[in-house]
């Protein structure tokens, strides 16, 4: 027999024996194919000593292949009803750990100061659970965990809209806000077969590695989402009529705003999806000065 968790006959044997019924609601699609998982794994290029974080293992499908890799692998499952069995299927596997806590609620930070210390590489790699892809990817970023980066699996429709380059029409406040901390590449397309069970919408891979500085540097990084989100407020609106309508007394500041928008090099008529993420950290800094 098989003995890898994520093959058709051992997932169903597992969920069978232990009479398990998936919840739609904590986006419980579990991954069937070894293949596919061991290419996850090669995108997040572990070494002997890296560690691995895990969110979401379900049955322990990606967990186990993780655990192969990696010096430590230590996952974060919300699902109190999963623990016995990733207590049963990741019994070779003593170098993971499983940690029962919802992820958007966890001390990330110091897990990994207790768990991974002594691993100078960490990355995080996952299926996510597709009703919380965003909040997840945010958390850990404006944590500002000492990762390398991560490999994670969602909708590729937001896997698009998180890579994105400016001019096209995927590219929005998503696209910055995570460009903004990673190097954000889609280096796999997934198809719903490999699933159980298939997810309604398709999937994609995308790598997230983190920029050892932002990718500008701005004097207020509050100041500076709030401008890239006004910019986009309206898509088929200009720069210019974005900010007046979304910025506080906007209409009686449109010379102000008008002149920063010079003064940063921009033309007034140009919308917010076609500015690079530079041209937005110019723009903010001309705003928190001058409005
Ligand atoms: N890793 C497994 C695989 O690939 O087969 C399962 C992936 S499944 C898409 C998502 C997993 O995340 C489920 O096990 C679910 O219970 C768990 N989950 C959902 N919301 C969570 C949260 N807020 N924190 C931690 N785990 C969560």
């Amino acid at each position: 027999m098989n003995k890898e968790i994520a093959t058709p006959l051992r997932t169903k044997a597992i969920l069978e024996k232990y009479g398990f019924s998936f919840k739609k609601s904590l986006g419980q699609n579990f991954l069937i194919d070894t293949n596919i998982l061991n290419r996850i794994v090669d995108h997040a290029e572990l070494k002997e000593d890296s560690g691995a974080v895990e969110i979401g293992p379900g049955i322990g499908a990606l967990t186990e292949q993780l655990a192969k890799r990696a010096k430590k692998v230590v996952a974060f499952e919300i699902d109190q009803r999963l623990l016995p069995i990733l207590k049963d299927t990741l019994s070779p596997y003593p170098h993971v750990e499983v940690i029962h806590q919802d992820i958007l609620k966890a001390d990330v930070s110091t897990v990994l100061k207790e768990k991974m210390a002594d691993l100078t590489d960490i990355m995080v790699v996952a299926n996510l659970p597709y009703y919380v892809t965003t909040p997840i990817i945010m958390k850990l970023l404006e944590e500002q965990l000492p990762i390398r980066g991560m490999v994670v699996m969602l909708q590729k429709e937001v896997a698009e809209r998180i890579s994105a380059k400016p001019g096209t029409k995927e590219y929005g406040s998503l696209s910055i806000a995570i460009q903004y901390y990673t190097k954000a590449e889609v280096v796999m397309i997934v198809p719903r077969t490999v699933f159980v069970p298939q997810p309604n919408v398709d999937s994609a891979v995308i790598r997230l590695l983190r920029r050892e500085e932002p990718a500008v540097i701005v004097k207020d990084e509050d100041y500076f989402f709030n401008i890239v989100r006004a910019s986009f407020s309206q898509r088929r609106k200009t720069i210019l009529n974005n900010l007046i309508n979304s910025l506080e007394n906007g209409k009686e500041k449109k010379p102000i705003i008008e002149q920063c928008l010079h003064q940063a090099e921009i033309d007034p008529r140009r919308r917010g999806e076609t500015l690079s993420i530079q041209e937005f950290g110019r723009l903010s800094d001309e705003l928190l000065a001058n409005l």
